[in-house]
């Protein structure tokens, strides 16, 4: 296969593309893809300050490379989530990757704040990615806000997006299909988030960050097994297989016909979020979710006839 812009020989094969690239011509393909995200959905402009969330892997470390390549203003944040050998080794990437591409990177230990994730698996009945999940956000939220960032960039890839769609769509959950796309802009408490990524599948980052030669972790999390999305993401690459191009035709038609009229719904029955009554951060709820996930594990440490809550 030869490559579809210069004619050399094809290293990389992109059937929904009905393309093939060399690698020179691919890296100008993955550029132009987070251009087209940025530009199209207005993400962000040399003028913002991006704080990207930085976990280790391809994903993550692709985008941060690429953004500083289009001379962007980015900063790491690393979440140190104190799960045994995978969390060592994705920070050990970050650092080194912020290093050798001197990008400024600071780092966040849930040990140091009392909630490694081990810790919580133990204490709570619903999935450990759910509480994982909402840590994360937070910490990442207020870390940007606090430091005065304008935009939270995180990794997620074309998989991420439309393997989280069909979960959200299967549940027919609608504040979640309200709140999901590559944009969510800044509002009472909450910095703008941006998925640059989006147009990207997994398979294009690894092949991006393997012909960068960025140094990414490859220990999975040992919690990751039998999560749903990565049963939903070997469905989706299944329909990808025998129908190229399903995955974009199916998340860019949710956000251009469809995500409005979810963002309605949620926004006509939604509460305003007020500050949560022990730490300040956002919450329709009165008390925050990582506030009620302290209170819990501090009552059952303490209570004799331990209870579980769900936040
Ligand atoms: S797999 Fe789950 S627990 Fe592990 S890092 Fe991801 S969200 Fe957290
Ligand atoms: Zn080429
Ligand atoms: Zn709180």
């Amino acid at each position: 296969m030869k490559c579809t812009r210069c004619r050399a020989k094809a290293a990389v094969a992109l059937p929904r593309h009905n393309a093939g690239f060399c690698p020179e011509c691919f890296l100008v393909f993955f550029s132009r893809q987070v251009e087209k995200a940025i530009k199209d959905k207005k993400l962000f402009t040399n003028q913002d300050r991006i704080l990207v969330a930085l976990s280790g892997g391809k994903d993550s470390l692709a985008l941060a490379r690429e953004l500083q390549n289009m001379e962007y203003d980015v900063t790491g944040l690393h979440i140190d989530l104190a799960i045994p050998e995978s969390s060592e080794r994705a920070r050990g990437h970050v650092i080194r990757f912020c290093r050798d591409y001197q990008i400024p990177l600071h780092v966040i230990e849930l040990e140091r704040e009392d909630l490694p994730i081990p810790k919580l698996k133990k204490f709570f009945k619903r999935p450990v990615c759910s509480v994982c999940g909402q840590i994360k956000r937070y910490y990442f939220n207020r870390f940007a806000l606090e430091n005065s960032f304008s935009v939270l960039a995180t990794g997620h890839n074309l998989d991420d997006e439309a393997a989280r769609l069909f979960s959200n769509v299967l549940r027919w959950d609608t504040a979640y299909l309200g709140d999901q796309g590559p944009l969510l802009p800044d509002e009472q408490g909450f910095v703008r988030k941006v998925k640059p990524l989006y147009r990207l599948s997994e398979f294009e980052t690894a092949n991006y960050s393997f012909l960068s030669r960025i140094d990414y972790s490859f220990t999975p999390c040992p919690y990751s097994k039998g999560a749903s999305f990565t049963f939903y993401k070997k469905i989706l690459d299944e329909l990808e297989h025998h129908q190229p191009g399903r995955k974009i035709s199916f998340y860019e038609g949710f956000l251009n016909r469809a995500r409005n009229t979810f963002a309605r719904l949620d926004q006509e029955q939604g509460k305003e979020p007020a500050p949560c009554s022990c730490c300040g951060y956002p919450t329709t709820t009165g008390i925050c979710g990582v506030c009620r996930i302290r209170k819990t594990i501090s009552s059952r440490t303490t209570a004799s006839q331990p209870t579980f809550s769900r936040t």
